[in-house]
């Protein structure tokens, strides 16, 4: 009959689990006991009597207590009507067949509880796999500790074939880790000093050390683990929608049954009893068990497969809104591409302008006409210059010219006041003079304007697909830098794989230049590009695309977070490394890894299309139960074996979408 197990009843409920289980038992000895003893003659009546109501005690008890609690908010549900046919049944004599119904009901509902719990364990069989135990080295000894002894700041010490404990920083040694737990990726990430490494990972190859960065109760593993609970108790529309309705459908019910009793019998066509018979299997058929657990068997088991292939949903929602998905507007840095520029030209003014340009007259002239006049500088001074400036901000661009100093040996200089501004560059008090350091829009709000030559080859620069950005020292040109970002090696099998899907609208976003912008969307056929984009831009355009058709953004979860909300499923990539990604997005992409979007789209589309089934399937069986009741005069028996075999129909076919069939 009707469960109303909602999903977080059945995922925090393992005792009660196990209860509902003692009981079914207990129910299901004494009614064979009575009825074998009955048939056998081996029971006196008393005796007989006194096994079935132990029978309907130990299988109804779970169902009154869901049903009086209903009812205390006023509110019928099925359980009260599976208690109220049951006592009819008694009522009229029926022992055995009221019997049998709570005995279908409790073992029906048993079977939900263990085969939805089984998507739960699939998430906290992860959790098992980080280690109890690690090996620490402190004041110079290495010693066995808890993990939830780790401190910050202790060095554990990891061997080849071990999991690691807790999410840390390589300090020393390099290896090969399989991420799968995290990221759902099984190809062995390269690791060495400085990289991030996660709790619950296997170390493959050599002995690393390992800083701790995280206690053990926050570290991502943990994080995932929680997020996927809570998903799983954050409904879908449709369970919603199903469960808001089973009150007035159980009013209905018992409206219906009893208008069915009147007739009959103030008819005069049946009599009392057999009329009330028909009127309790009526009751027990027309209950929408299945229906109201159609949703939640499937959503859930839906969330579980996506979490071990490294996608989080935060809910129910978000995976049926990513089965309608008809557009898609991505990020360009971070990713598109792989976020990691490089500096590839560092271009001093005199590199470009003739001598003439730094005559010293020249500038006493145009200065104060209003002109800037460009200074003369070395790479290494522009490059200094640059990076200092930058070494507070934490723009991938920013990071690129940092390193790129660091590996030519340049000196960073005193940073008294930084700005950034986003979605242009930064300004800086570098040494007490005031640098500049951004793309074009940045230099025109500060009105300064930059001789020919320099602008002609930044334009030369983008149009290989390089970001350009200008440097300048009190509003004097210094020069420009160019960094190129990879476009990611799967990017383009991965949009391939969406526009197989229909997804008929791919658009790029980016605060970079349109030539840049234009580069890297011919190498991946994307039609669609907005450039030149502000943060506020970016939220503009992907409310604009989402009038018009159910969009997800995709982005690297920092700078993205404002557009992501707007539209209707958020979508950040590289969870595994940022915090920032896990909190703002409705999806989160454990690995960097963009052809996880078809996979969960195919994925929410499956799930679409077995929650539809099982919707289709449970109404079926209600109309030819109702049917038959009418027609065959449908045993109470049969009845119930038939309504509740659909309810474990519909939960065993939702199971499926634990096991994947795509990847
Ligand atoms: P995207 O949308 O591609 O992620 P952003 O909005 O972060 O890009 O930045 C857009 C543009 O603003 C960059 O391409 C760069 O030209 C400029 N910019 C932003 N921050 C910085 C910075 N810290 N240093 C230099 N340029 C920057
Ligand atoms: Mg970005």
């Amino acid at each position: 009959m009707f469960s109303e197990k909602s999903s977080e009843e059945v995922a925090v409920s393992p005792d009660a689990n196990r209860w509902e289980a003692v009981l079914t038992v207990i129910c299901t000895l004494s009614l064979a006991t009575a009825w074998f003893g009955a048939h056998l003659g081996l029971l006196s009546p008393l005796l007989e009597r006194i096994l079935y109501v132990l029978a309907y005690i130990s299988g109804g008890f779970f169902g009154a207590w869901e049903g009086l609690r209903a009812l205390r908010r006023l509110e019928l549900n099925i359980d009260f009507l599976m208690v109220v046919a049951a006592l009819g049944a008694a009522a009229i004599g029926e022992w055995a067949e009221g019997a049998t119904l709570l005995f279908l009901f409790s073992l029906s509902n048993t079977l939900q509880g263990y085969a939805l719990g089984r998507s739960r364990k699939a998430i906290r069989a992860l959790m098992d796999l980080r280690p109890a135990e690690a090996l620490v080295r402190r004041d110079g000894r290495e010693e066995l500790v808890p993990v939830e002894a780790l401190r910050v700041g202790d060095v554990v010490i990891v061997k080849p074939g071990e999991r690691i404990p807790i999410d840390g920083q390589v300090l020393s040694g390099f290896t090969a880790v399989d991420q799968s737990t995290i990221t759902g990726e099984s190809m062995p990430v390269d690791k060495e000093p400085g990289d991030q490494v996660f709790a619950g990972t296997l170390n493959t190859t050599g002995v690393i050390e390992v800083e701790v960065t995280r206690p053990a109760t926050d570290t991502t593993l943990a994080k995932i683990i929680q997020m996927v609970e809570q998903a799983q108790a954050r409904k879908a529309p449709t369970q919603r929608f199903l469960e808001a309705f089973e009150p007035k459908y159980a009013a209905g019910v018992i409206l219906g049954v009893l208008l069915f009793l009147a007739v009959s019998t103030l008819g005069g066509h049946q009599p009392f009893d057999s009329a009330f018979y028909r009127a309790m299997t009526l009751l027990v058929v027309a209950s929408p068990c299945a229906l109201v657990i159609s949703t939640p068997a499937a959503i859930l088991s839906a969330i579980a497969n996506a979490a071990r292939r490294g996608i989080l949903f935060k809910g129910g929602a978000y995976l049926e809104q990513a089965a309608t998905l008809e557009a898609i507007a991505l990020d360009k840095t971070g990713t598109l591409t792989v976020g990691r520029p490089r500096v590839t030209d560092v271009v001093p003014a005199a590199e470009v302008l003739g001598e003439a340009w730094f005559d010293p007259q020249l500038a006493a002239e145009l200065q104060p006409k209003g002109y800037d006049v460009p200074v003369r500088c070395t790479r290494e001074e522009l490059l200094g210059v640059a990076a200092s400036a930058e070494r507070y901000s934490e723009h991938p661009l920013a990071a690129a010219i940092v390193e790129a100093a660091h590996q030519a040996n340049v000196p960073l200089d005193e940073v008294t006041e930084t700005q950034a501004v986003p979605g242009q560059g930064v300004l800086a008090r570098v040494d007490g003079r005031e640098v500049r350091i951004g793309n074009w829009r940045f230099f025109e709000a500060a009105r300064q304007i930059w001789p020919m030559p320099l602008q002609v080859l930044a334009r030369q620069l983008e149009q290989e697909g390089k970001t350009v950005v200008f440097v300048s020292r009190e509003n004097r040109p210094l020069g420009l830098i160019a960094l190129a970002d990879m476009v990611r090696p799967d990017a383009a099998p991965a949009l391939a794989a969406l526009r197989a899907l229909g997804i008929r609208r791919i658009v790029m976003l980016t605060g970079d230049s349109h030539r840049v912008a234009e580069a890297v969307a011919r190498q991946l056929d994307i039609l669609e590009v907005y450039a030149e984009l502000l943060p506020h831009q970016k939220v503009e355009i992907v409310e604009r695309l989402a009038a018009q058709a159910p969009v997800a953004m995709v982005g690297d979860g920092v700078n993205d977070a404002p557009a992501m909300a707007v539209s209707h499923v958020g979508i950040a990539m590289g969870g595994a490394g940022t915090d920032v990604a896990l909190e703002t997005a409705d999806v989160v992409l454990m690995a960097d890894d963009l052809k996880r979007l078809p996979t969960l789209i195919r994925l929410a589309r499956r799930a679409r299309r077995i929650v539809w089934q099982n919707i289709a399937f449970s109404l079926a069986v209600i109309v030819v139960l109702v049917l038959s009741v009418f027609l065959f005069d449908l045993p109470l028996p049969l009845g119930v074996v038939g309504h509740e075999g659909s309810t474990l129909v519909v939960v065993f076919n939702g199971l499926r979408l634990l096991s994947g069939r795509e990847s």
